[in-house]
């Protein structure tokens, strides 16, 4: 298992653009009811650029951080005119260089990517995600654009472009990020991203909603379009695989020993992103921002502040604190070690904060438990699965203050 799977990364979301050229009903961070983007100008001026590399500099030597994943996000972020964005990529490889090794991501809508932007994705490495939502009827309802004009042909033509120099191997694979919808098939999507658009690493995103949620559909909803995903899932194993994250880690978790404490590392983590606003203000995920204005850090930038005490301050110290307290219903789970109460921001509740399980919960114990019947039927594997759930995670959660030493 690699340095990266053994606590030794930190990731931090920047904002390039506060604004986008997409209006999706669903976007908590533009069409719900938080207004995080209207703290921040629209594109991030070079000075923050500048600010953040030396925040994250700083920080890289101060906790000895040897890994920084820099996710590019928006709103859009290529929104950002090309030329600002290539300078500011040489910045940040040129302040963190010789203290931190720098990889650098970035999620797109894909609808302004062009023959330009490969030749700045090759020049810098950068690693490039699509958010397509299925086929095109469904993706252009789900994400139109500011007159209410789908999406779909855009977003498709800036992915083929990024699937041809991945092929080149001018620029790393590209994957597709998925939101989840249960009204849909889920096969259907699925056989969409790998029949239609030669897709063959993806992921589907659970909504960021939480126990407060008045608009959450049913659990049974959620189980059969997951059911319908893997069955489509299993079909394409070994003709023409695909790679669904949210799959794939759990099985591979089930089968080796390694995997389950690499996932393990993930799992403590999920509270361990760090976001920057493109006026340097910072908080926690973005997605735990938009739970409640309390996640909000109004005062706190990348100019007043280190790294070191960020990770000091209340708000990251009880997202830490709520990975290593399980919910008791959690506590006692035979999927614990590689569910870990799903995601944060699907625990909260007003008031007892992260302290239930996942409003997930019945999807999560649904899919385990069919991830779990597939590794059953490899010879010994029961054994070894058994084993692993066994265990008690290995990783606390990471609060870059006080490591704590894995088992
Ligand atoms: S399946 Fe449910 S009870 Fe089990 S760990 Fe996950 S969220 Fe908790």
């Amino acid at each position: 298992m690699t340095e990266l799977f053994r606590g030794n990364r930190l990731d931090v979301v920047l904002k390039l653009a506060e604004r986008c050229n997409l209006a999706c009903p669903y976007c908590y961070y533009f069409e719900q009811e938080n207004n995080i983007s209207e703290l921040s100008r629209a594109l991030i001026p070079e000075q923050t650029v500048i600010d953040t590399a030396r925040f994250l500099r700083q920080g890289a030597q101060e906790m000895g951080i040897k890994n920084i994943f820099l996710g590019l996000h928006g709103g859009e972020p290529t929104l950002l005119p090309k030329k600002r964005f290539d300078r500011m990529c040489t910045i940040f490889r040129e302040e963190l260089a010789d203290y931190t090794q720098l990889h650098i991501g970035m999620q797109t809508n894909g609808t302004l990517v062009d023959a330009e932007w490969i030749d700045l994705f090759a020049k810098h490495n950068v690693m490039v995600g699509v958010s397509i939502d299925g086929p095109k009827d469904v993706h252009d309802r789900q994400r139109p654009d500011r007159r209410g004009r789908g999406s779909y042909d855009n977003s498709v033509r800036g992915l083929k472009l990024l699937q041809q120099a991945a092929k080149e191997r001018r620029i790393p694979a590209t994957g597709v990020l998925c939101v989840a919808n249960p009204d849909l098939h889920g096969g259907d999507v699925i056989r969409h991203f790998v029949e239609e658009l030669d897709v063959h690493s993806l992921n589907l995103l659970l909504p960021r909603e939480g126990h407060n949620n008045t608009y959450l559909q049913s659990q049974d909803k959620w189980i059969r379009y997951f059911n319908e995903v893997i069955d489509y899932w299993l079909q394409t194993r070994g003709s023409n695989p695909v790679r669904i994250y949210l799959l794939t880690e759990i099985v591979l978790a089930l089968m080796s020993e390694e995997y389950a404490e690499g996932l393990d590392y993930q799992r403590a983590n999920r509270h361990g992103i760090v976001t920057v606003s493109a006026e340097g203000f910072l908080g926690p995920d973005d997605n735990i921002m938009a739970l409640d204005k309390a996640f909000c850090l109004t005062d706190v930038t990348v100019r007043n502040t280190t790294l070191a005490q960020f990770f000091g301050s209340p708000i990251w110290q009880t997202l830490v604190k709520s990975i290593d307290t399980p919910p008791t219903k959690c506590a006692s789970c035979d999927w614990y070690r590689t569910c870990r109460s799903g995601d944060l921001f699907n625990r909260y509740a007003p008031g007892t904060h992260f302290d239930q399980a996942s409003v997930f919960c019945e999807t999560l114990d649904s899919i385990h438990t069919a991830m779990a019947s597939i590794v059953s039927q490899r010879e010994g594997a029961l054994e070894t699965m058994a084993g692993i759930l066994a265990t008690a995670p290995r990783h606390a959660a990471r609060d870059f203050l006080n490591p704590v030493a894995t088992a």
